[in-house]
């Protein structure tokens, strides 16, 4: 078999999906994107594409290593997300073609099922606990929210009140009947990052998401023997040697690598694994579409260290689709009392509404994120 083709689809809200098509009508689907820099991502796809076509589909561990070696260059969002989407649509070719479900070719099954996550957006605690309690009445029982909204280098106590009240009012009106993780969104720099933890941790929160910038993660150990509070990263992280680093130095207890930014099926078991040697727990980021979704549940169903799935059904970033609009076999993602269960048709398991895609496709907008300020003018993180 031989790959013949790439093809790109940019999709609302702020996909894309890449179709690869073989001499022998095998199609693979991925979805590779660096969110708000869509086109980037797109034009490296095709030039990786110079290096895939003509090529065995099966040979996926020598497609990986020549797209990320033998262009000297290396590592990033952007080369790093056009090889995970191409190694997506590889592992979904191999899995069409050989009949069984890509989580089979990764060793098979180590769970059941897989307890997933979901987004609460809102910044004040009214929408907050509102949106818990439609989310907890469809089985939800584990959610993540913003920690704070843009918080300074160095800010007052009214903003780590206004944080705090959040997570107060989350826990009086919820109980412990629920989980939530604070994501901080790299809003928070490292002097606040410190204060909001200490202030935050009588509420228990789950986790707290990254606390400071990946690019800071020196403060991960720091950070980590000051609070009891379970510290997780790992999305603005691209490769096992990115994460290589932040494992050995110590202080996270989460490491969430994204399937369409961090290299794929292919990394993303090799990174799970390196996080398993240091009893570090696997939560696949996952703010994207389906194929990013299906990718992260087969890493799942074949890592011992998985516990957590976040996806995107009614994420409040995702403006203009939906979670599975763009797939036929919706009911292979239908979630029970908040888990998700192996998809077990051949490849991904996604079957994609390709006529959808393509008509979705034609003049997508461009999306890109918030541009914030502080009150000085100068830019903030959002
Ligand atoms: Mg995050």
């Amino acid at each position: 078999m031989k790959v013949t083709k790439l093809t790109t689809y940019r999709l609302p809200p702020r996909w894309m999906f890449l179709k690869i098509e073989t001499d022998e009508g095998i199609v693979g689907w991925g979805e590779p994107v660096i969110e708000g820099r869509a086109k980037s991502v797109e034009a490296a796809v095709h030039e990786l594409g110079e290096y895939v076509i003509g090529k065995d589909p099966a040979r996926i561990n020598d497609i990986w290593q020549t797209l990320y070696r033998a262009g000297f260059y290396r590592g990033g969002p952007i080369l790093m997300s056009a090889i995970a989407g191409i190694d997506q649509a590889l592992w979904d070719i191999k899995g069409k073609a050989l009949g069984v479900p890509v989580y089979q070719l990764l060793g098979g099954l180590v769970r059941d099922r897989i307890k997933a996550y979901s987004w609460v957006g809102g910044d004040r605690p009214a929408d907050v606990i509102d949106g818990m309690k439609k989310l907890a009445a469809i089985g939800f029982d584990t959610f993540k929210l913003n920690g704070c909204e843009e918080m300074g280098l160095l800010d007052n106590s009214r903003k780590v009140d206004a944080a705090v009240a959040v997570a107060a009012q989350v826990r009086e009106a919820m109980g412990y009947d629920i989980e939530f993780g604070l994501d901080f969104h790299g809003r928070v720099n490292a002097p606040m990052a410190k204060v909001l933890i200490k202030e935050l941790e009588p509420y228990r929160p789950l986790f707290i998401e990254e606390p400071v910038l990946a690019e800071q993660a020196e403060y991960y150990p720091r950070l980590a023997a000051q609070t009891s509070i379970p510290i997780a990263a790992g999305e603005r992280m691209f490769s096992r040697f990115d994460f290589k680093r932040v494992l050995a130095n110590g202080g996270l207890s989460i490491a969430q690598p994204d399937l369409s930014h961090a290299g794929g099926i292919t990394e993303c078991m090799k990174i799970a694994s390196m996080a398993e040697a240091y009893d570090v727990t696997l939560a696949p980021h996952c703010p994207l579409g389906p194929i990013a979704l299906a990718s992260c549940l087969h890493v799942d169903f074949a890592s011992y260290n998985a516990v957590l799935q976040e996806q995107s059904m009614g994420i409040h970033y995702n403006k203009g689709a939906e979670l599975l609009d763009y797939v036929v076999n919706k009911e292979d993602f239908t979630m029970n009392d908040g888990y998700f269960y192996p998809l077990n048709k051949p490849g991904l398991g996604v079957e994609i509404n390709e006529e959808l895609v393509i008509e979705r496709s034609k003049n997508t907008a461009d999306w890109r994120n918030p541009v914030w300020r502080y009150p000085d003018g100068s830019v903030a993180e959002w």
